[in-house]
């Protein structure tokens, strides 16, 4: 299996959702099956009990399960059947730790954030990885993985911890980590400003993540010197910066992602170039 994980920096609602789904297309596009995972790290079991006003709409799934609208994003993007697990909540992994202590499943160990949380996200984004979802039998070949949030923020610290250990387990050729941050513009000489990207990123490495891609959220397209500069200071090729500016409509999204190979940076990092075909978007 191979991950593709996608965060966020800066500021939230940037629109990781919006890139995970269409990251998905275009490498459906390239002729291989994804699935899906996102993790939302609330304490609330799922999201059937959130205020729409506060969250968003409830998606519900065809299994019953209630969960964030970017599930409905990557049903409609990717046309897939997703289950109640792909969505990945910390009330979720708790609830499950929990359960095994009260059985008695740690053997008299004590119960810890490491490595119990951390191995239960582990074991739990292994096994749904494998659930095929668009109605073909056997695992997809990538899993588009969203963590929700914004990296940082004390409540995905086991998740970013779990996912540092997974990128490890499963080697550099499985991984690819693509960082979506916000490049502002600021006062009326409309300079495009990328050091709240670079404080982001560096966030990132300190926590024991690398970016292979980034993808960046403007109001208008990157110019080529904030291009040069996000890649000098951020440490990711030129070639691996994308541009996700303002589109009328986010059905664009992934023909802005094709239009800048995208799936070429991708699929060169998880060692596909050789199997994949070039995407058909049109
Ligand atoms: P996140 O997952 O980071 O919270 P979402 O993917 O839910 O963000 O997107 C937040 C909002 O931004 C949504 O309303 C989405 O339609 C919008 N959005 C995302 N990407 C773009 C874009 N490139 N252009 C315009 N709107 C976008």
């Amino acid at each position: 299996m191979k991950y593709v994980l996608i965060t966020g920096g800066v500021v939230s609602g940037l629109g990781k959702g919006v890139t995970a789904s269409s990251i998905g297309v275009v490498l459906q596009a390239c002729g291989l099956r994804v699935t899906s995972i996102k993790i939302d790290p609330y304490l609330n079991t799922d999201a059937g009990t959130m205020s729409p006003f506060e969250h968003g709409e409830v998606f519900v799934l065809d299994d019953g399960g209630e969960v964030d609208l970017d599930l409905g994003n990557y049903e409609r993007f990717l046309d897939v059947t997703l289950t109640k697990d792909n969505n990945i909540t910390t009330g979720k992994i708790y609830q499950s730790v929990l359960d095994k202590e009260r059985k008695g499943d740690y053997l008299g160990k004590t119960v810890q954030v490491v490595p119990h949380i951390t191995d239960a996200i582990k074991d739990w984004i292994e096994s749904v990885a494998l659930i095929p979802v668009d109605g073909r039998e056997g695992p997809a070949d990538v899993c588009v993985i969203e963590l929700g949030g914004t990296v940082g923020d004390i409540e995905s610290m086991p998740f970013i911890e779990a996912l540092r250990q997974l990128s490890f387990s499963v080697g550099q050729d499985n991984f690819c980590l693509i960082h979506v941050s916000l490049i502002p513009v600021l006062g009326v000489v409309g300079e495009q400003k990328t050091k709240p990207t670079q404080h982001s990123v560096r966030e990132l490495r300190a926590l024991g993540l690398t970016p292979h891609l980034l993808a960046c959220r403007s109001a208008q397209p990157l110019l080529d010197n904030t291009k040069a500069k996000l890649s000098q200071f951020c440490h990711v090729e030129a070639a691996n910066i994308l541009n996700i500016h303002d589109v009328p409509n986010i059905w664009h999204v992934p023909l802005l992602l094709r239009n800048q190979n995208a799936h070429h940076s991708i699929l060169k990092q998880l060692n596909l170039l050789s199997i994949a075909a070039p995407p058909d978007l049109e």
